[in-house]
């Protein structure tokens, strides 16, 4: 555990790239390293294995699945939205929360099942309440870097992924949020985000599928939305083209930082038990990365929030018109929602504290399709496809992007609610770490 350095979080990164001279911590030898294992192949994996693979790097990718984006980053809410990034440690958010736990139709539900990883995560969330602003502003800042860096590969491998360059509406019913939320707006504006107040006639001229006995909202016209599965399995693609190697089935067992970082996984398929080592190693395991950077001497300390979504096939005409292109985000009943081109409607939320498990409970599915009726009467649900996802969220809920204790060890993890919308950014300055050149 020599050449201990802090993790960077998000914020370096927007101002300060890699310094030549860190590089040198990086990996045992003081040399570039070589040949780089990236574990996990949801977005913000592939996005890192990508951008490695472009730096001439030898890239290895381990994933449990049979194939990229299979867990967390498969049926998400499709929104690359600067205008979400605020964080949840906000005391307003906590005693809504509070409030929350006493309905079961509410947005947040929670397991009060004692968990020392579950209180311990909360206590360092209500610690975090201390740096809401500036986390919030840095969060916004590097959403807005992160969609180049995403653009930019979808561009380059010329996948298709359901993109909508509409921007994001933030729709309130109720007065005290939408006072409220002005306040929020500062913020977001502060960060150099153009996000402004719309009234309700306004609203309805921005998206016609809206009803129109809504109190008011907020509109980015930067933010966008798309199909993080199907990015995700495009940009596999394009790693494999680019010469990546996979390792598919591939459940990583343990890790040992080395000299030299050691995988040890078992392909499932065989059950057959297999070693290999890398000069450098970066952990991108969403759910997993808690467990694997315990084994590297680091703590991440990612819990997993479950959250649901329903895809809606939109069949008929009658259907598709019926529903919105305009990305929105019912800040009362916190539902987001994507068009995803003609045929889909991808609605989604809820945030529930009960551990690993991705059980699609009825109970959460059901204010998904009632929202879905109340504000979209005329779209047909008869195909509906439910999901269960779990966000890798930090107590501060900021990414961890950097090294770890040992040499050759990075992380680029615990993107919570936002993995989808910062990973282009993470990657991007994590593979410039990683191959960082030595000083002479
Ligand atoms: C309901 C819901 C809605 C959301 N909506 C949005 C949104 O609108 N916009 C947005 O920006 N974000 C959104 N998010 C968040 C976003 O989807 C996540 O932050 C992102 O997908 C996380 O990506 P990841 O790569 O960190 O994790 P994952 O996609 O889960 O990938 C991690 C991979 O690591 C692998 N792995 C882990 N441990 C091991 C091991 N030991 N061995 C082998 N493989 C291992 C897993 O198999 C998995 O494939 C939403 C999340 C949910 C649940």
């Amino acid at each position: 555990m020599t050449n201990a350095t802090p993790f960077v979080d998000a914020r370096p990164l927007l101002t300060a790239p890699t310094k030549r001279r860190d590089a040198a911590k990086f990996t045992a030898s003081g040399k570039s390293p070589q040949s780089v294992a990236v574990i996990g192949a949801g977005i913000t994996g592939i996005t890192t294995a990508y951008e490695l693979a472009l730096q001439g790097l030898s890239v290895t990718v381990f994933d449990r699945n049979p194939d990229a984006a299979m867990e967390t980053s498969f049926a998400n809410g499709g929104q690359l939205s600067a205008s979400n990034a605020e964080v949840w440690n906000k005391w307003s958010t906590i005693f809504k929360g509070l409030k929350w736990l006493l309905d079961p139709g509410a947005p947040l539900s929670m397991s009060l099942m004692p968990n020392w990883h579950k209180y311990s995560w909360l206590g360092e969330f209500l610690l975090a309440t201390r740096h809401y602003e500036r986390n919030t502003v840095d969060t916004v800042k590097l959403a807005m870097a992160a969609r180049a860096h995403l653009l930019r590969m979808a561009a380059d491998e010329g996948i298709d992924f359901d993109l909508e360059k509409r921007g994001i509406i933030h729709l309130y019913r109720d007065a005290k949020s939408f006072a409220s939320a002005q306040r929020t707006n500062a913020l977001y504006n502060q960060a150099g985000l153009e996000r402004f107040a719309v009234s309700p006639q306004e609203l309805c001229e921005l998206e016609p599928a809206l009803p129109d006995d809504l109190l008011g909202g907020f509109f980015t016209p930067s933010d966008m939305t798309g199909d993080i599965h199907k990015l995700t399995v495009g940009l596999a693609r394009a790693c494999e083209r680019r010469g990546v190697t996979f390792r598919w089935r591939a459940d990583v067992n343990e890790v040992a930082p080395g000299p030299n970082p050691t995988v040890n996984w078992t392909e499932a398929t065989t059950n057959q038990p297999h070693t290999d080592t890398f000069d450098a190693l970066v952990v991108c395991a969403g759910v997993g990365s808690r467990a694997i950077a315990r084994q590297l001497g680091d703590r991440i300390n990612v819990y997993p929030v479950k959250g649901y979504s329903i895809t809606v096939n939109l069949h008929r005409p009658e259907d598709q018109a019926a529903a919105p292109w305009r990305s929105l985000l019912d800040d009362d009943a916190k539902i987001v929602t994507s068009r995803l081109g003609a045929g889909r409607f991808r609605i989604a939320g809820t945030a529930e504290f009960s551990g690993y498990n991705r059980d699609i409970r009825v109970a959460r599915i059901e204010p998904l399709k009632r929202w879905c009726e109340e504000l979209f009467p005329g779209i047909n649900q008869r195909d509906v496809v439910p999901w269960a996802g779990l966000r890798p969220m930090m107590p501060d809920m900021m990414p961890r992007v950097g090294a770890g204790a040992a040499p050759g060890v990075f992380y680029n993890t615990g993107h919570g609610h936002l993995g989808w919308t910062l990973s282009g950014a993470t990657a991007n300055a994590v593979a410039a770490m990683v191959s960082a050149p030595v000083s002479a």
